[in-house]
């Protein structure tokens, strides 16, 4: 091997390694350039946001070529002195801080002083400028960090001009994606779209370069609405609501929050989230996929949100220096202000929910959700890309190692949101067929009203704490999950809460339920004899009373139809088939198993006579099919697998249980339950946990009738381990 020989080499066993050196600064200044201003849009947001930091109260911005030829931004701020004009540009020169320490309190949005010098190495940035009580200006141009030539006097405007052109001119590859793609235009004019709508006293303007109308025109005005409309128009603003939330706790309230969002009746396909913490626009992802939950969770046609949001708290709770673009920030205490906003947002959902207006959304019979009906064994529904195509491996499903997060809500969101995008057919999905409110409406909703009312007094405070802000562990068994709320471990009925769960969404979608449509409509009278032939009660001989009972069943469910469907979604066709049930939570489909039983109920235990107990029994009903019972299927894991066998001989004498040959076992039926059963418990995880913590007011029976049993405190362990 040659020793000497110094060029570098791919790394192979022997080889030397290779020589590091120390890197040209300059190369240092364009490498970092690049990572600070990433895009045009990205240049625009820095300019303008030094303007801002400069009190200006006019900033007008023109684009050429998608920012890529020219981007210039005009300001009336303070302007810059004469003397600071050669250190402008360099990096890490600043008006803003001057100690680390400063940076906690930090009221301005630059502090790094990298922006203008980023974008002296990958564009030609000319500085025009006044400050006040000057008779003239002076015009500098900059090349990597430094000043081309003495700075010129010039005629000047107030406050400052700075142009920026042929960005990337010397980052070939950058240039061309940036020219492939898609023109930035449109990201700058969002940009100062925002901008408008949160500084409502700037005058912002954004046109392109020649253009004779501006794209942004806001007016400085007193009112956030004004300010709103001027920007994404009086459509936009017909369907806000003002909102509004401070920490409550704390003596001294640290957080505050207001803003606008959108009510039932917005509709559009992207979620506009405008996002201001302290002043900085800033992007917040576990926030808005939070908000995205709620949405899509409350209202019956999850249609995406538009939020103007601003955040304040105190400076030293957030660290603004986190992202090289000052694009994220993180906060103290972000999972308990996400949660508040989250409560806050769904209460205002809530109640503005009963005054929307209905609008009648066509069925999309492509992207229905198929069902089929089964003779022997009840009506099987299948989403088309819903959960069956979601199956993830049980190892997967269940947090056991504590470290690992995604049991976690804030993982779920992730989860849950890019399903949504996945899944946006499944608006079309939503069959919301409704009919239009009459004044007989009116009063039924007071009777709903009371229902909801109950659930509310009825509601245990620490179990609601516990169900709020606990962490999903695992399933114990198969009907208790084992769950964290601080340093307490419950046990929980994963049955009486969905159940319970199921009642109170019924209760609170009431009239505006989705529908899931099953492909084939399903005869209600077979549905009631086969719920019968289940029922041992009834024993096997008494055929002829079986029938009757359906038939009186059936019957009472078809006078009562026009009803059931306008409320609850649940539809019945001319000729006694069931045809439709209600979306009760958004992902989750009952287990047709239990649709015979349902029917059932629905005929026996429904009080028709009065309205208010109807609704009850009616939801109540609805509770009991949705619940997360245990699949009918026995649970084929473990020692369970012996239920699978072809040869039941063999079990019956009492052949041992590892014993268990490939081929006789019933693979066809094995696989059904293995996938009931892990169906099961990924809902449990990801549908049921996260929309208890949103929804559910645990009712005072809950606490001593076994459904929450507290079964160890961390503290006493730890005092155990203490003294082991
Ligand atoms: P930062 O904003 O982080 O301080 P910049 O590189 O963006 O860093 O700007 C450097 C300095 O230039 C600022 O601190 C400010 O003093 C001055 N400056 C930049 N733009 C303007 C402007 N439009 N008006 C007045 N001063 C400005
Ligand atoms: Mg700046």
């Amino acid at each position: 091997m040659d020793v000497d020989d110094p060029s570098p080499r791919a790394g192979g066993v022997g080889a030397d390694p290779p020589r590091i050196r120390r890197l040209e600064e300059s190369v240092v200044n364009r490498i970092a350039a690049g990572e600070v201003i990433q895009r045009p849009s990205s240049a625009v947001k820095e300019l303008v946001e030094n303007s801002l930091d400069a009190g200006a109260s006019t900033v007008s911005v023109t684009v050429k070529d998608g920012g890529l030829k020219l981007i210039q931004v005009s300001d009336d701020g303070h302007g810059i002195r004469f003397d600071d004009l050669p250190i402008l540009c360099e990096r890490h020169t600043t008006s803003k801080l001057s100690t680390y320490e400063d940076m906690q309190t930090i009221k301005s949005m630059g502090f790094r002083g990298e922006a203008l010098a980023s974008m002296t190495y990958v564009g030609h940035v000319t500085v025009t400028t006044i400050t006040e009580g000057q008779l003239h200006g002076y015009r500098v141009s900059y090349k990597d960090g430094v000043m081309e030539n003495e700075p010129k006097p010039c005629a000047a405007v107030k406050g400052t001009q700075i142009m920026v052109e042929n960005l990337f001119y010397n980052m070939v590859a950058r240039r061309k994606t940036l020219q492939n793609s898609n023109d930035d235009y449109p990201k700058i004019v969002d940009f100062i779209s925002r901008f408008a709508v949160h500084h409502i006293n700037v005058t912002f303007s954004c046109r392109k370069h020649a253009a004779n109308r501006a794209d942004v025109h806001s007016a400085s005005t007193s009112s956030r609405l004004d300010a709103i409309r001027n920007v994404y128009g009086a459509s936009v603003v017909r369907d806000l609501m003002e909102i509004e939330v401070s920490d409550e706790n704390a003596g001294d309230a640290v957080f505050k929050m207001d803003g606008y969002i959108s009510n039932a009746n917005y509709v559009a396909k992207k979620i506009t989230m405008i996002l201001f913490i302290n002043d900085r626009l800033v992007d917040c992802t576990s926030l808005k996929r939070a908000i995205e939950f709620v949405y899509s969770a409350t209202l019956p046609q999850a249609s995406k949100p538009f939020i103007y949001m601003s955040i304040n708290l105190p400076s030293e709770h957030v660290d603004v220096n986190i992202h090289p673009t000052k694009k994220e920030v993180s906060l103290l205490n972000q999972e308990r202000i996400i949660e508040i906003i989250k409560n806050t947002i769904e209460e205002k959902l809530r109640s503005s929910n009963t005054t929307r207006l209905f609008q009648t959304q066509a069925v999309n019979p492509s992207a229905l959700i198929q069902a089929n009906t089964q003779k022997e064994k009840g009506t099987d529904v299948k989403m088309a890309s819903g959960m069956t195509s979601q199956k993830t491996p049980v190892s997967q499903m269940v947090r056991t190692d504590p470290r690992n997060p995604s049991g976690r809500l804030h993982t779920y969101w992730h989860g849950q949101s890019s399903n949504l995008e996945k899944k946006t057919d499944l608006v079309s999905v939503r069959n919301v067929v409704r009919s239009r409110r009459n004044p007989k409406d009116a009063c039924d909703l007071s009777s709903r009203h009371e229902l909801i009312t109950e659930v509310d007094s009825h509601c245990h405070p620490g179990l609601l704490e516990v169900v709020k802000n606990c962490t999903y562990v695992g399933l114990a068994d198969e009907v208790f999950a084992l769950i964290q709320h601080n340093t307490r471990l419950y046990l929980v009925n994963v049955v009486n809460v969905s159940k319970e769960l199921m009642y109170q969404q019924a209760l609170c979608r009431f009239g505006n339920f989705n529908a899931i449509q099953l492909s084939e409509p399903a005869p209600l009278q077979e549905l009631l004899l086969m719920a019968l032939k289940d029922d041992e009660l009834m024993g096997d001989e008494n055929d002829e009373e079986k029938m009757e009972i359906a038939e009186v069943n059936s019957e009472i469910l078809k006078e009562n139809t026009e009803m059931i469907n306008e409320y609850f979604s649940i539809h019945v066709d001319k000729d006694g088939n069931l045809t439709r049930l209600p979306v009760v939570l958004d992902q989750y489909t009952p287990d047709m198993d239990r649709l015979p039983e349902f029917v059932l109920t629905m005929g026996n235990d429904v009080t028709w006579d009065d309205e208010k107990e109807c609704f009850r029994t009616v939801a109540a009903a609805i509770g009991n099919f949705y619940a997360l019972h245990p699949p009918i299927l026995p649970n084929p894991s473990g020692s369970g697998i012996q239920l699978y066998k072809k040869n039941k001989d063999s079990m019956a004498s009492g052949e041992h249980v590892d014993n268990t040959d490939e081929d006789d076992i019933d693979q066809e039926l094995l696989a059904e339950a293995e996938t009931a059963w892990s169906q099961r418990e990924w809902t449990i995880q990801h549908v049921l946990f996260p929309s208890m913590r949103l929804f559910l007011k645990p009712p005072k029976s809950m606490a001593t009738d076994g459904t929450f049993v507290q079964v160890a405190s961390l503290e006493k362990l730890y005092r155990i381990f203490e003294r082991c």
